[in-house]
């Protein structure tokens, strides 16, 4: 490799300095055993179908054969963990097996869940069968929405236990592990930058700065600090229509640490995420930030233009000049803005700016708070509304999005009707048709998305060795934009028993 290998060969748990990476095996598992591939995933990085039933495939996606050739490793990156430094993190449970080139496109194939390696700290190194489901599904479900996004190549249980929580009654809870291999251009993180500017190995810095730009955005050309900006510039591009795309679906990444922001502007490290049901923009599923909620819904933006500060300033010594960064970092919030307000019209099938649009779009969205309303449902639903249609009629359509209408208050009907009647002289001035404005919308609003309890349905299920809605719902979020008949009953509110739950991490 290219870059600076910790030379002390060895997975103790340990401080790692003046390398980006340690080698390091994955712990054989004991009986793995395939539970659901990808085959659009393994054919992406030059794996047949078939190859994928082998004995081969399961013994090196789950940890237990090294491919001949290839050396395994784990990457050292630090982080701000809810806004307070936490030094060196690295890959705990996570090994990159190899990198593979293929149709002119680069992957690195990553096991999670694989055993310790010297940034394991003080856990297992280990994956729960529950987290791993999540993530699987999650990051597929989320590429076939358009989301920019790690991939899934494989789930596989590792036949070990492992162990999460002490019961109340003081016994061990043992869960089954499981390994999933994802996919992605590669792993690196802003904490991968931070971690050598907080040792102060500006040498490595600039050669891991320069690593990058060469294999990940070879278009980069010009002087040194040109070309360092410029790859500054792109990660704040790409990270912005990533957080466009989540507001636009209704995702909450809910742990947006340094650590897990990746350079390639794509959601990495699926956690106690969580889909938005009732439309809040104070919702976060993740239980240990409920008092601040720094990670809700509402604040993703801020935060992802607050990590970019903290990349930018482990830029800056190989800068030596706030200016550009600042710069860069201002236009971040308002090219959000705008680009925002244009997301919104198109999920309402408007395709005319009007001055109004901030407010329009504020009360819009204060109505689908005040009403509990299901956010996917309720965009989804305005495909019902013909030109020419009634406030009252319009607000019929989307009906079935509200979780209480017997309770909604007058006051909060009447802020509705508002907006329809707002809403459909708008709808009535556009040139578009009903079908082609239809169209549109059907394909930025989607009718399913892997909301809490379907995941958490998929999961009771495995826990008793039944697969089968694994693949149901990897089939049906291949999807997410088209009318699935047979599966329609994932096209409905979350049910009663699941309003409290929250995602779940681990
Ligand atoms: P996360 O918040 O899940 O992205 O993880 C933060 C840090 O904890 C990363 O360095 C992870 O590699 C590490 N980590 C999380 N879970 C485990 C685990 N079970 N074993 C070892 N390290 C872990
Ligand atoms: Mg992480
Ligand atoms: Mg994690």
């Amino acid at each position: 490799s290219e870059l600076p290998a910790d030379p002390d060969e060895t997975n103790e748990i340990r401080q790692v300095s003046k390398a980006v990476f340690s080698y390091v095996n994955p712990t054989k598992p004991s009986n793995p055993k395939l539970i659901h591939a990808s085959e659009e995933v393994a054919e992406l990085v030059g794996i047949s179908k078939d190859e994928i039933h082998t004995e081969e495939f399961l013994n090196v996606f789950s940890g237990k054969e090294i491919l001949s050739q290839t050396r395994p490793y784990a990457m050292c990156y630090a982080g701000h963990q809810f806004g307070n430094w936490a030094g060196q993190l690295g890959d705990g449970r996570a090994i990159n097996l190899t990198e593979v080139e293929h149709n002119n496109q680069y992957f690195t194939l990553q096991l999670k869940g694989a055993g310790k390696t010297p940034y394991s700290r003080t856990a297992d190194g280990l994956a729960v069968l529950r987290s791993s489901i999540r993530e699987y599904l999650c990051a597929e479900a989320m590429h076939y929405l358009g989301v920019p996004t790690t991939r899934s190549l494989s789930l596989i249980l590792s036949g070990d236990e492992v162990l999460r929580d002490i019961l109340y009654n003081g016994n061990p809870a043992y869960e089954k592990g499981a390994i999933v291999c994802r996919v992605a251009p590669s792993f690196i993180r802003f904490g991968s930058f931070e971690m050598l500017t907080a040792r102060n190995e500006l040498k490595n810095l600039k050669q891991f700065v320069e690593y990058n730009i060469k294999h990940y955005f070879p278009e980069i050309k010009g002087e040194p600090k040109e070309q360092y900006l410029q790859f500054f510039k792109t990660v704040a591009d790409t990270t912005r229509e990533m957080i466009l795309h989540w507001q636009r679906v209704g995702f909450v990444h809910g742990v947006m640490n340094t650590d897990n922001m990746s350079i390639h502007g794509i959601t990495i490290d699926y956690g106690p995420y969580g889909w938005l049901e009732n439309y809040d923009p104070n919702w976060t599923p993740n239980t240990t930030d409920s008092q601040n909620r720094r990670y809700r819904f509402g604040n993703q933006p801020q935060v992802a233009q607050w990590n970019l500060f903290q990349l930018a300033n482990s830029l800056y010594p190989l800068i030596n000049e706030a200016e550009p960064l600042e710069k860069i970092l201002e236009s971040f919030i308002t090219d959000f803005n705008s680009d925002y307000t244009k997301m919104i019209l198109s999920k309402l099938g408007l395709l005319t700016p009007s001055e109004n649009d901030a407010e329009f779009i504020a009360y819009l969205e204060s109505n689908l708070q005040l009403s509990e309303t299901d956010m996917t449902i309720f965009y989804r639903n305005l495909n019902k509304i013909r030109k020419g249609d009634s406030a009252e009629k319009a607000l019929q359509a989307i009906e079935d999005a509200f979780y209480k209408p017997e309770e909604i208050k007058d006051t909060i009907k009447n802020n509705w009707s508002l907006w329809f009647a707002d809403y459909m002289q708008r709808l009535n001035h556009e040139n578009t048709s009903d079908n082609e404005r239809i169209e549109l919308q059907n394909s930025v609003n989607p009718k399913y998305v892997l909301r809490n309890y379907m995941a958490q349905l998929a999961i009771d299920a495995a826990d008793k060795e039944d697969y089968s809605l694994i693949s149901e719902l990897y089939e049906l979020l291949k999807n997410p934009y088209d009318e699935q008949p047979e599966y329609e009953k994932w096209f409905a509110k979350r049910p009663d028993w699941a309003r409290s739950k929250v995602g779940c991490s681990m």
